[in-house]
Order: C-alpha cells, then sequence, then structure tokens
C-alpha cells in the first residue's frame, strides 16, 4: 500500500466512525418501548384482538383493559341482539313518536345515512326486517317466501329514517322498520377503541375486531408498520397476501366468514336491499381506509355493488383501496389502482 491508499483508508474509517456515532446520538433516548397482547376476547358477536406499545407494561395493560371496555359500551349501545340496547329501544319505540339518543349513536345513525346516500343504497341501516326473515330462514331451514320480503321491503329505505340533528332524535317514517348496525358498529367501536389506547398512553396498537382492523403509531417492530395477514377463504391454511398499515384502519366482508345454510346452500349475510336478495357474487371485500368506520360500511356496500361499480366506488373515494375476491375457490383478486402500496412484495 502506499502512502495515498493509507491516507484514503484512515478518512473513511474516520468517516464510517463519524457516521455511526451520529446515528447514535440520533437514535431515540427515554425508556425502551415494548409490547403487549390482549387477546380472543369475545366481543361484538366475534373475537377481538388487542396489542399495544408502551414503554412500560402498566401502560400496555390499561390501554388494552380501556379498549375492551369501549368496545363492550358501543355493543351494549347497538346491538341488535340485546333487547336493552338503545338501539333496540329506538327499533321498538321510533315509529310511535322521535327516540331520543346518545351522540355516540346518533354519530353512527347519520354516518350511515352518508354511506347510503355515496352508495346508492347499497349500505342501508334499514335492512333490519330483511336481515330478520334471513336469519329466521336459516333456524327453519327455509327460504323466505316471496310475500313475506315484499311486506319486509316496505320497511326497508334509509330516506324512512328520520334524523333530527338539533334534537338528536331518530323517528321511522313507515311501520315495521328496523335498523340493524351490523356492518358498521364494529368498525365504530374499533375506532373508539384506538382513541381510547391514545388517551391511556399508548405509543401504538391495533385493535382487530373480528377482521375489522385499525392501527396506529408504533408497531411491535417499532418501525411504525403493521403487519396484517389477509385470510384466504377457507380451505386454504396461508395468508392470501400481508398488508403494511400504518395509522391506518381495514375491513373484510364476505360470505366466508358468516352466513346462512338454508337447503344446504350458503347464503351471504350481507342483503341487496334494492332487491331483498342475498348478495353472493363477492366472496371476500377488504377496504382500506382513514377510519375503521369507513373500511367496514365500504366494504359491506361494494359486496352489494358486485366487482365493477363496487371497484368504480372505491376508486372515486379519496384515500380508500379495495382488494376483492371475486370468485368461488379461485385466489385471484382484483384491487383499485393504489392498493398495490399496501401489498407486502
Ligand atoms: P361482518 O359482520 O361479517 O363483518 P359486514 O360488515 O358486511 O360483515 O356486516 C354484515 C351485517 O350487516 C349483516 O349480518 C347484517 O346484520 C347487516 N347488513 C346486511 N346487509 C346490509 C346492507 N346492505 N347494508 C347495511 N347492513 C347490512
Ligand atoms: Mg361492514
Amino acid at each position: 500500500m502506499n502512502n495515498k491508499t493509507v491516507r484514503m483508508l484512515v478518512s473513511i474509517a474516520i468517516i464510517v466512525v463519524v457516521a455511526l456515532l451520529v446515528r447514535n446520538l440520533a437514535a431515540p433516548k427515554g425508556p425502551q418501548l415494548q409490547s403487549g397482547f390482549g387477546g380472543g376476547r369475545l366481543v361484538m358477536g366475534t373475537f377481538a384482538n388487542i396489542t399495544a406499545v408502551a414503554s412500560d407494561d402498566e401502560t400496555i395493560k390499561a390501554s388494552i383493559e380501556a379498549a375492551f371496555d369501549k368496545l363492550v359500551e358501543v355493543d351494549e349501545m347497538m346491538s341488535d341482539y340485546k333487547a336493552d340496547s338503545e338501539l333496540s329501544v329506538v327499533n321498538r319505540d321510533a315509529f310511535a313518536g322521535p327516540v331520543k339518543v346518545s351522540d355516540e349513536l346518533f354519530e353512527v345513525l347519520k354516518a350511515s345515512v352518508d354511506y347510503s346516500r355515496k352508495t346508492q343504497g347499497a349500505f342501508d341501516i334499514t335492512v333490519g326486517p330483511v336481515v330478520e326473515l334471513w336469519r329466521r330462514a336459516a333456524k327453519d331451514g327455509k327460504k323466505p317466501g316471496e310475500e313475506e320480503l315484499a311486506e319486509a321491503r316496505a320497511g326497508v329505505g334509509y330516506e324512512k329514517l328520520i334524523l333530527d340533528e338539533e334534537n338528536k332524535t331518530v323517528r321511522f317514517a313507515v311501520v315495521g322498520m328496523k335498523l340493524d348496525l351490523g356492518a358498521i358498529a364494529k368498525g365504530y367501536g374499533v375506532d373508539r377503541a384506538i382513541e381510547e389506547m391514545k388517551k391511556a398512553g399508548a405509543a401504538g396498537g391495533l385493535v382487530d375486531v373480528g377482521g375489522d382492523i385499525c392501527c396506529f403509531g408504533a408497531s411491535p417492530k417499532f418501525d411504525n408498520i403493521w403487519r396484517v395477514g389477509l385470510e384466504a377463504p377457507s380451505g386454504v391454511s396461508d395468508y392470501l397476501l400481508v398488508l403494511k398499515l400504518s395509522d391506518t384502519a381495514i375491513a373484510t366482508s364476505g360470505d366466508y366468514r358468516r352466513f346462512v345454510v338454508v337447503d344446504g346452500r350458503r347464503y351471504s349475510h350481507i342483503i341487496d336491499p334494492a332487491t331483498t336478495a342475498s348478495a353472493g357474487e363477492l366472496t371476500s371485500v377488504t377496504v382500506i381506509a382513514a377510519r375503521a368506520m369507513d373500511a367496514d360500511a365500504l366494504a359491506t356496500a361494494v359486496s352489494v355493488m358486485g366487482r365493477a361499480k363496487g371497484l368504480g366506488l372505491i376508486e372515486s373515494i379519496n384515500n380508500a383501496e379495495a382488494i376483492i375476491i371475486p370468485a368461488d375457490k379461485k385466489l385471484e383478486f382484483v384491487k383499485t389502482s393504489g392498493a398495490d402500496a399496501y401489498i407486502r412484495k
């Protein structure tokens, strides 16, 4: 080695050492983050899993408990299975006269009507009477009759839901109406649970209620990227693909997790409000959006609208993407133009 080479090597070594020093100085000081998991609890008729990231165990536990408490609270407000829920009181009394509701329930009802308008009625929480007939059909093993479907349909239509913003009241315009928040309450609950985690001091977290997911901040790998596997339809054990999410929500609607069986045939639990038929065209619809409530409602809407119209709708919405498995058994999928940015290569 001549002198020039030695000098060059020494200066490279100095540059490397300086670079390392700068990196160390720039590394965050303070307590190290850690992650904790609270999972497998039955809430909102499905299983919920929560991950929290914080600098200490206590904050992790407190934020997980606060999130679960919020999910239970939202369910007690919005479940149509619970006779004493606020929603059930509305369903019982809102034809007789206006019913005053909590700010939370009003917010969800108002958002629901907005989604109905945006989706030309594909998403509609007034499908309750029809959903009820399909649930009974599953129990009796007999498809609902044309006549009873026609009768139920008379009570369907978001324009028959009268919301008074000032007084926070709800009224039904016609008899026989029933609200069903099954396609939006989980998403709303997830968003509210995330809020609670932030309030409790978590640096990051993920709430998953039956596939309705929202995440924020630091992830368990401390890189702010949450990796979420998209489950393949039944019969396939592996993940279809893995999504990379930061401060984002996703929801999946599909006929492979929840469905009703009548005469040995599977019907989707999602109803096309226009026809009262079960919406069976798409195997699974995943929507990525800013809030879990948006993702939840839109995933249901796309299931009703079908592939072409559904993709068109999501393309037209800012910051929303969709990944659809169109047909049974095949694992091919179609997606909106921006979806690739979320898919791990
Ligand atoms: P999941 O509950 O499996 O996540 P969804 O979010 O799509 O699926 O919600 C489906 C539920 O929403 C149904 O079980 C029913 O209670 C209700 N529902 C069915 N069809 C519609 C619709 N077109 N618009 C709004 N809610 C619906
Ligand atoms: Mg939904």
